[in-house]
């Protein structure tokens, strides 16, 4: 019955995801590994969002707000007075997005090395990907991708980019916005932990989409809450696209609880710039300039994947970028954790 399955699913692996700490544990007979894998927060959420979480679950016989209403003003409270729309995530923005402006059978444009889920959703869609790579330093070639988004509807294009950590300059961006006809999608991710703002550029471009996520500075990875900054004219077709009731009222609700609560937001910039500039220093390789709560790392002579294995021995996950489009086989990316992770980590790969 294999052939059932369409060619996208059955002749590509999918997304790569890292390896459970639970595994790393069991394989080499350690109790604690430091999980520095996947860019989340290494600490609980904040209390205000597990009380509005629990609340919410007394309630959990109706169907959630379609609309996300107390998620938007906590939003507006947050952020100011923009247009948002809310998912599964972000990447159930992403998903809902590509499917309220792409056609199966057409472009979406993707600047790479980058996450690579950008790709798998437009091709799970039918469309076709199209990738303009970075230059070597990775930084974006304005023209050169502006020239690639000819006649595409929609582009994406991630600041701080994931897993090479720099950033796009708000000028580069917006000659991106001014050069192309379609919609650019800006996955601001990371952006908590960088000094860039792009949110102004909202006010001036009618084609632009900021995705972010819960998932990040926000400690609610495992709740699957993302939004985004939309232009009024896409908020109605957004809203037919999405899958009705995505978003449970649990998530919403303690997404809600995590936005009235920025001095926690603040405490996990200073530990996340604080780290960043230690790693920098102390990692004996050769590292990337990062604007994120992770570093990349060179790893050469060793592989990604030699890397990867000999820190989980010493008891520490990190990711390959192997997986991660356009991107050699010698590079790493390590997030920054908790305190005894981060030396963990530090003292393990000075001793590689
Ligand atoms: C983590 C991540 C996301 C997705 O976040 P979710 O809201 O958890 O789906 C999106 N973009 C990038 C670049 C990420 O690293």
């Amino acid at each position: 019955m294999r052939r059932l399955v369409r060619a996208c699913f059955s002749g590509s692996a999918g997304y790569s995801y890292a390896k459970s700490a639970d595994d790393v544990a069991r394989e080499h007979g350690i109790d604690r590994v430091a999980r520095l894998a996947s860019n989340e927060n290494p600490c609980p959420p904040s209390p205000a969002a597990v009380e509005a979480a629990a609340n919410a679950l007394r309630t959990a016989n109706r169907y959630p707000d379609t609309r996300a209403t107390a998620l938007v003003e906590a939003l507006r409270r947050y952020h100011g007075d923009y247009r948002f729309v809310t998912g599964v995530g972000m990447d159930g923005v992403i998903e809902t997005v590509i499917r309220t402006v792409v056609e199966p059978g057409e472009a979406v444009v993707v600047s790479t090395p980058t996450f690579s889920f950008y790709g798998l959703a437009a091709a799970a869609h039918g469309a076709r990907v199209v990738n303009v790579p970075r230059r070597e330093d990775f930084s974006v070639d304005t023209g050169g991708f502006v020239e690639a988004c000819r006649g595409a509807k929609l582009a994406f294009l991630c600041s701080p980019n994931n897993p090479t950590g720099n950033s796009v300059p708000l000028g580069a961006v917006e000659e991106i916005l001014e050069g192309i006809e379609g919609l650019l999608f800006l996955d601001n991710a990371y952006v908590d932990f960088s000094d860039i703002d792009y949110r102004p550029l909202m006010r001036r471009h009618e084609n632009l989409v900021l995705g972010r996520t819960m998932s990040k500075i926000f400690a609610l990875a495992g709740l699957r809450v993302g939004y985004a900054f939309v232009p009024e004219w896409l908020e109605p077709f957004y809203h037919r696209a999405a899958t009705p009731f995505a978003l449970n009222s649990v998530s919403l609700a303690a997404a809600a609880g995590a936005l009235a609560d920025p001095d926690r937001v603040r405490e996990t910039c200073d530990h996340v710039r604080q780290w960043r500039e230690r790693f920098l220093e102390e990692i004996p390789y050769e590292t990337f300039p990062s604007d994120a709560n992770f570093v990349m790392i060179d790893v050469s002579p060793l592989t990604g994947g030699e890397a990867v294995e000999r820190l989980a021995a010493k008891g520490v996950l990190v990711r390959s970028c192997t997986s991660f489009p356009g991107l050699g086989d010698h590079y790493i990316r390590v997030s920054i954790g908790e305190d005894w992770e981060n030396v963990r980590f530090l003292e393990a790969i000075n001793n590689l």
